[in-house]
């Protein structure tokens, strides 16, 4: 019901599909394989024909085949040997295990009753996967409140849930007030919330690929940037403490301008390129573990979050790795998405650099 003395009700809008996303929209953790995944390898085993055998056995094989730490090497006088496939094609296990020079007593032992045993791959992250993997055989876990908050959602505070939120929220009003409901991206230091930076797609520089924009246009507040831009960026103040330079101003002006958004702060700290190492004030939630960001200053993405209105294609993925992002949240999956849609790329053990990734839901799960 109206309040007294409001103004009368505008006719109002239909919901756009955009208000419908913010009404019930939650963040959920994408996680990699390995925390989803309950993978298997054959591996040979061998049965103990008596409890006297285990000392020799177990010394032997920790010290000639030392894989499988992750695994219980002994369950019910079954011991683990090795994986299946360590074996060459024209080689018996006997053969295989006379290369390592085990005594006599202790080959014996290792060729009674052998059989193949499917046993966990590598080390559960997640209690949900150690109590699966305990089916098939017995190993290590080391719990990992962290990883478990991720995967149960619990690991952002309400401040942060409610920070992440309202960029995901922002990302889809500047796409529909400010860049014709193109893609956008904004970047923010999460030490003190600040926004760095904010890319549109446009036309000149293909309609989808704004992260890659977005990267630039980071890279131009520290003295950067490769790419020739036609847009207007801010200027500096004189003295200013941080910089303004990533910020295109067709965005700051309107979030400027727009009352709802005067709390929100912006500006990058500024490169710290021939300065002596400054302390940067820090709020006590990025304190901990002194990442790289604070202690050499910022280059490229280190450290920052990238809020993307599209999850990225793989090239744009690809430069969020080289440029180091911490995380990236993104609202809206992508057919050509390489981040869940086509593949994970934050999966690939290869790469150098692995950010986390976040996507908003708006099914009210997680919320
Ligand atoms: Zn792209």
């Amino acid at each position: 019901m109206d309040t007294c003395g409001s103004p009368p009700p505008v006719k109002r809008n239909r919901k756009s599909p955009t208000d419908n996303e913010e009404d019930c929209m939650g963040i959920r953790a994408v996680l990699s394989d390995e925390y989803n995944e309950i993978a298997l390898i054959k591996v040979h085993s061998c049965q103990l024909e008596t409890k006297q055998q285990l000392q020799s056995v177990i010394q032997e094989l920790s010290q000639k085949l030392p894989r499988l730490q992750h695994l219980k090497r002994v369950h019910d006088r079954n011991v683990l040997i090795c994986a299946t496939s360590e074996i060459g094609d024209a080689e018996t296990l006997e053969e295989h295990l006379q290369r390592y020079a085990f005594s006599a007593k202790v080959l014996q032992a290792l060729c009674h009753q052998v059989q193949v045993v499917e046993v966990p791959a590598r080390m559960p992250k997640l209690r949900v996967q150690y109590e699966q993997m305990m089916q098939h055989w017995p190993c290590k876990f080391h719990p990992n409140h962290y990883s478990e908050s991720l995967r149960n959602g619990s690991n952002f505070s309400i401040s942060q849930r409610v920070f992440h939120k309202r960029m995901a929220q922002l990302l889809a009003k500047l796409s529909r007030d400010v860049n014709k409901d193109r893609p956008v991206g904004i970047c923010v230091d999460p030490r003190q919330s600040r926004i760095v930076s904010i890319a549109g797609a446009s036309e000149s520089y293909g309609l989808e690929h704004c992260s890659m924009l977005l990267v630039d246009f980071v890279a131009r507040s520290q003295q950067g940037g490769a790419l020739r831009s036609e847009l207007s960026f801010v200027e500096d103040q004189e003295n200013a403490e941080t910089t303004l330079r990533g910020l295109p101003k067709a965005y700051y002006d309107y979030l400027k301008e727009n009352e709802a958004y005067q709390d929100l702060q912006f500006g990058a700290e500024m490169s710290r390129k021939g300065q002596p190492q400054q302390q940067v004030l820090l709020d006590a939630e990025h304190a901990q573990g002194g990442d790289n960001l604070c202690k050499y200053g910022p280059y490229l993405c280190t450290g920052y979050d990238v809020y993307l209105l599209q999850e990225p294609c793989l090239m744009c993925s690809m430069a969020f790795v080289h440029s180091r992002a911490k995380r990236i949240f993104f609202l809206r999956p992508s057919d050509n998405g390489a981040l869940v849609t086509r593949f994970q790329l934050h999966s690939v053990k290869e790469l150098n650099h692995h950010y986390e990734v976040f996507q908003f839901t708006t099914d009210g799960s997680l919320t």
